[in-house]
């Protein structure tokens, strides 16, 4: 039986991963800061360090998958927050499992980021070359001092991308592929959350995909399901938008 191991999993898409990854025969290793098989903080090293040496213990070095769910939307307490935990709380976790993917079945790993990376200026803010960089303290740091959670957020998943793509080559060698899966709205509480809240609330309801409505967590988990099967095998270092065609019109002649 394959081994995934889901960040995120207590909520939203995270746990619609982990119902769709176990209706398809595999065992989920369940990382969050509540209601998880591993109960860890992925907003600090120390609590990310816990949660990969605890995942690592659980499935004796050897893992089939990782899919990495956990996030924080733009009503996070803090921008820096929101940095800490959508990219160095991917980040350092691909990084922690790469020897133990290698070790497996036909790995793969799936990073969650969002249609939002793609938003004008998401990808100019200094503070991605910085995360790229994997200066934590700084990006941390510029994220607070800028202080628009609505940038540190569509930056965070910018640079989540780029840090997959930028391993493909590496990766691909060592027989494990990795991609990202960029929603856009999606009913969870993340996303409610930011629909009341009264600086984003009104722009998150003028933002309508073409298909006409936000989509379900299940919606996100079949997508992730199929990428992390070997039906996927010759898909890697892609980012696959499951946004009911928002990106599409935002920026029709970008692919
Ligand atoms: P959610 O709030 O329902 O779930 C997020 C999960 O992450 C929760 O279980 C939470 O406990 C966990 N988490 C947050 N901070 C953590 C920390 N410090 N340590 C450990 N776990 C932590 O939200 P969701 O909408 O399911 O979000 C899942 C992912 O999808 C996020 O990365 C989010 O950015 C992304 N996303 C969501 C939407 C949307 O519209 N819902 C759109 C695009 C991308």
């Amino acid at each position: 039986m394959p081994t995934t191991i889901v960040t995120g999993s207590a909520s939203g898409i995270g746990a619609a991963v982990c119902r769709g990854l176990q209706a398809a025969g595999q065992r989920v290793i369940r990382i969050d800061r509540q209601n998880a098989d591993i109960v860890a903080d992925l907003s600090t090293p120390a609590g990310r360090r816990a949660a990969i040496d605890a995942a690592l213990a659980a499935c004796d070095g050897v893992l089939d998958g990782l899919v990495c769910c956990a996030g924080l939307g733009v009503t996070a307490p803090s921008s820096s927050l929101i940095v800490a935990v959508n990219y160095f709380g991917m980040s350092e976790l691909v990084d922690g499992f790469a020897d133990a993917l290698a070790k497996g079945s036909q790995p793969a790993a799936l990073l969650i980021g969002s249609v939002a990376s793609v938003q004008p200026g998401a990808d100019k803010a200094p503070m991605v070359e910085v995360m790229l960089g994997g200066n934590e303290a700084e990006a941390l740091a510029a994220a607070d001092a800028l202080g628009r959670p609505e940038v540190a957020y569509a930056s965070s998943k910018y640079a989540v991308s780029v840090f997959a793509r930028r391993k493909a080559v590496e990766w691909g060698k060592r027989g494990i592929r990795l991609n990202v899966v960029a929603p856009g709205a999606v009913e969870t509480p993340l996303h409610k959350a930011s629909l009341d809240d009264p600086r984003f609330g009104q722009a998150v309801k003028n933002f309508v995909a073409p298909i006409g409505r936000a989509g379900s967590p299940d919606e996100i988990a079949n997508v992730v399901a199929f990428l992390q099967s070997p039906q996927a095998s010759f898909v890697h270092g892609a980012v696959i938008f499951a946004d009911g065609g928002m990106d599409a019109m935002v920026r029709s002649a970008r692919f």
